[in-house]
């Protein structure tokens, strides 16, 4: 296989879930176009050949996700293709359907949902988040019940928009099934995809969802680009106007280079997808049954089946550490050259209280120390060693600081 570029060679990365290295195939791709001049719009030869390549990336992303390549609206990435998908779809249902407000979504998604949510709900959008199992997954009956209770309230559910796999936990929602129902009563179904695309097997087509919101910099490819996959009769309405880009989507000039670039990561990780899920998934076992062999009180934060990616993404490890906190135990990893993270969204670098171990009922990330591991393309079995070794002899030092309420034991 190619050699992976490492972040920072005396480092250990173990935040792929933030953003991952881009793969070697995405860099070139991106270099290459990046020389190129000429605007995807223009009708010159420069225009043309621009063109050319968006075009040619369109189909060989909708090839690799089983899209219809009219169904791939490129975005700036994840986070605008969510508020597209959201914003857009309610404003087109409640449009030709007044009484259609209803809104249901879960307590665990990314913010790049819950914030367009609240907006609607300002708007007078009725919205039900639904909580999960304390597995950290959703049982399809209680968004089942949401929808019905929408229906009873007068108020029927323009938009369902659950999240494929969570970022913080890593844990798979069942996605699929509650497309089928939802659509079948005509609702819209978006699902942020953007944790699960790469080491998720995805076909769009055999999801049953409407959209599909997708990240290129979180698959090896470029940030600032992605896609949000829309059926071709979907309901949906421009967020950012301008010259109708993108079917009349998402106005913009496209940014051609960044679009290359995703377009080589997305076949990249489909071709690797399974012999690279089955390697992260030994690494991943290993890392949670050695952090439990500590003896340190340590547990894994929602769903996990060993050996299997069915119920929890292939690189996640997310580890519940007692009587520490999870700031001071990031601050001593990254002292010792581990670099993870939280998981849960920070705000201008100022950490958040976790939303997630809220829904699962846990203490705010403050008062219970969380350590989220995320394994990628460059990950090791020495990164693994490392990574325990750090835990062994930072969780005790965290531990101390948070015994005299400070950090810097
Ligand atoms: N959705 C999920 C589940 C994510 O994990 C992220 C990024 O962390 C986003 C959306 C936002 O994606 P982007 O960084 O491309 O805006």
């Amino acid at each position: 296989m190619e050699e992976m570029p490492q972040p920072q060679p005396s480092r250990v990365y173990l935040d792929h879930a933030a953003t991952t290295p881009m793969v070697p195939a995405a860099l070139a791709a991106l270099t290459e176009a990046a020389g190129l001049a000429g605007n995807a719009s223009s009708l010159h030869g420069s225009g043309r050949r621009a063109r050319a390549l968006v075009e040619d990336s369109r189909e060989r992303i909708a090839a690799a996700l089983d899209a219809h390549p009219t169904e791939v609206v490129f975005t700036s990435g994840g986070t605008e293709a969510d508020n597209l998908a959201v914003l857009g779809t309610y404003a087109a249902r409640t449009r030709s359907d007044p009484l259609a407000r209803g809104v249901v979504s879960s307590t665990i998604e990314h913010h790049a949902v819950l914030e367009p949510v609240e907006v609607l709900e300002r708007r007078g959008a009725e919205v039900r988040l639904v909580a999960p199992e304390p597995s950290g997954i959703l049982s399809v009956e209680a968004v089942v019940e949401a929808i019905e209770d929408l229906e009873r309230m007068g108020t029927p559910a323009a938009l369902v928009s659950l999240m494929w796999a969570n970022n913080e936990i890593g844990t798979i929602q069942p996605v699929r099934e509650v497309a089928e129902v939802a659509r079948a009563r005509g609702i819209v179904v978006h699902t942020d995809a953007v944790q699960a695309a790469g080491p998720c097997p995805i076909s769009f087509t055999e999801s049953s969802v409407d959209l599909m919101a997708l990240s290129a910099h979180k698959l090896g490819g470029p940030m600032g680009i992605g896609v949000l996959l829309a059926v071709r009769d979907a309901t949906l309405e421009p967020v950012v106007h301008g010259g109708g880009h993108e079917r009349g989507l998402r106005s913009g000039t496209l940014p051609v280079a960044a679009i290359a670039g995703c377009a080589a990561a997305v076949e990249d990780a489909v071709r690797h997808r399974a012999e690279e899920s089955n390697r992260l998934i030994t690494l991943r076992d290993r890392l949670i049954e050695g952090a439990l062999a500590l003896d340190l009180g340590i547990t894994v934060g929602g769903s996990w089946t060993p050996g299997s990616a069915a119920d929890r993404l292939p690189g996640n490890v997310h580890l519940i550490v007692p009587r520490c906190e999870a700031d001071s135990l990031l601050f001593l990893l990254d002292s010792v050259g581990i670099e993870a993270s939280t998981g849960s969204a920070c705000q201008a670098g100022v950490p958040g209280r976790s939303h997630v171990l809220d829904a699962l009922g846990m203490a705010a990330a403050g008062q219970v120390g969380v350590v989220r591991f995320t394994l990628g393309r460059s990950s090791t079995a020495a990164d693994v060693v490392a990574a325990l070794a750090a835990l062994a002899s930072c969780v005790p030092r965290a531990r101390a600081a948070y015994a005299v309420g400070g950090v810097g034991a």
